[in-house]
């Protein structure tokens, strides 16, 4: 089980803002920040953080996608976020306190994630309730038959 945090408590629908940070050492990069409105937080094995690496003489850095395990010391599950609806969500409030990342769990490249960040928010919230929809309305053509409409 995989959880995606990009979302943190300033920044939702401009990602390019994120204020989580993985600052670079000679082991690998040190992540600090707080993540909020995470699905899957509270039971995912693994996290994808959105976080910014600084840049350096010779890196850009930018914001980069990170695979880190849940269990890694300095991660605290804060709270699981409550709704209006969607009682069965798993949804949290996951603090990052100076958390040890290897260098190999980059995804794509460090100043890469701000692009991972965006397809993967195109096909969550657009193109898979695009298809969803559009199945259901095959299933119904299949069930009941073509019609007329309009
Ligand atoms: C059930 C649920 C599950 C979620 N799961 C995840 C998850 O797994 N991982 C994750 O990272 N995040 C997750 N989120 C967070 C979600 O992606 C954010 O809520 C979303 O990005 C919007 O951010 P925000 O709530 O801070 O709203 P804001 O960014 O504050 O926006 C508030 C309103 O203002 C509008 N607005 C903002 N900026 C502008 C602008 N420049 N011009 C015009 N209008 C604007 C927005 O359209 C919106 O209507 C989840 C949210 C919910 C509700």
């Amino acid at each position: 089980m995989s959880a995606f945090l990009l979302t943190e408590p300033e920044v939702g629908s401009d990602p390019a803002r994120l204020a989580t940070s993985m600052t670079p050492d000679d082991e690998g990069f040190v992540l600090f920040g707080i993540k909020l409105w995470a699905t899957n937080g509270t039971i995912a094995g693994l996290f994808v953080v959105m976080a910014r690496v600084p840049a350096t003489e010779g890196n850009r850095g930018g914001i980069t996608a990170f695979v880190v395990e849940a269990d890694s010391p300095g991660i605290t599950v804060e709270a699981r976020n409550s709704f209006l609806g969607r009682r069965g969500i798993e949804n949290a409030l996951i603090r990052f306190d100076r958390v040890r990342v290897s260098a190999e769990n980059v995804l794509m490249g460090v100043g890469r994630g701000l692009k991972i960040a965006l397809a993967t928010l195109n096909t969550g919230r657009l193109l898979l309730p695009a298809i969803c929809g559009g199945k259901r309305g095959v299933q119904v053509v299949l069930e009941r038959g073509p019609r007329l409409v309009g």
